[in-house]
């Protein structure tokens, strides 16, 4: 299982890889959206970093919750209120925790995915981050269901998340700056999506 210092650890990752994302994320929004996807990321994850630094709180639910509320006031594009309700609803699921197991990740993940399509009124196939995560929970809930490790339950998250990715290619974004072009969306890659993506593919390497 994966304890309160793990948490910080896992979202400091988090926040290294999107850095060195950064310009390719910029550049996949660049092409269907207005090109800032990998700037606000990088703000909203460095103004992380320096919050749980000062004041990460006293359990699992308390850093995610921080995390969350720390991307929505830092981050002005559609994705900080998204990633922000995201972390929020897990730190909520997650509540006083001081540890955590895959079958509490797949809550929180749920959660997570519940609160962004609340807020973005996002659905499979409209071509946003949403065709990652979905995707991701559906596998690994699967994978726990089927009694695979915590590992190879994340693996199979990741995998589905960048399949999820790769598909957002070939449907019309109908959310998002992206739903402006309609159909001249097709034949690009969601921005969104693949930091979704980068995102559990980091949480996966940072678990044994
Ligand atoms: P903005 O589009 O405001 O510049 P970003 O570039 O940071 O914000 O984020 C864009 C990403 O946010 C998109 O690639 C998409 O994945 C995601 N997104 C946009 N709108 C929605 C929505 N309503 N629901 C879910 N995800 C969305
Ligand atoms: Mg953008
Ligand atoms: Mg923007």
């Amino acid at each position: 299982s994966i304890n309160r210092a793990k948490v910080i650890e896992i979202i400091n990752k988090i926040a290294d890889r999107i850095e060195e994302n950064k310009l390719y994320l910029t550049e996949l929004d660049a092409v269907i959206g207005d090109g800032d996807h990998g700037l606000n990321m990088s703000k909203g994850f460095h103004a992380v970093r320096e919050k749980l630094k000062e004041d990460a709180g006293n359990n699992i639910g308390d850093i995610l919750k921080k995390t969350g509320m720390t991307l929505v006031s830092n981050v002005g594009g559609a994705s900080g209120p998204l990633y922000g309700t995201a972390f929020m609803k897990a730190g909520l699921e997650a509540g006083s925790k001081e540890e955590i197991d895959v079958i509490d990740f797949e809550k929180m993940l749920t959660a997570a995915l519940d609160g962004i399509k609340m807020r973005g009124k996002a659905v499979l196939e409209d071509k946003t981050m949403v065709d990652a995560i979905e995707p991701a929970l559906y596998a690994l809930s699967k994978a726990i269901q089927l009694g695979l490790s915590s590992k190879e339950a994340l693996k199979e998250a990741v995998d589905a998340a960048y399949k999820g990715v790769e598909h957002t290619k070939a449907i019309i974004a109908r959310k998002g700056r992206a739903s402006y072009l309609a159909e001249r969306s097709i034949g690009h890659q969601d921005a969104g999506a693949t930091s979704s993506a980068l995102i559990f593919k980091t949480i996966y390497e940072e678990i044994n």
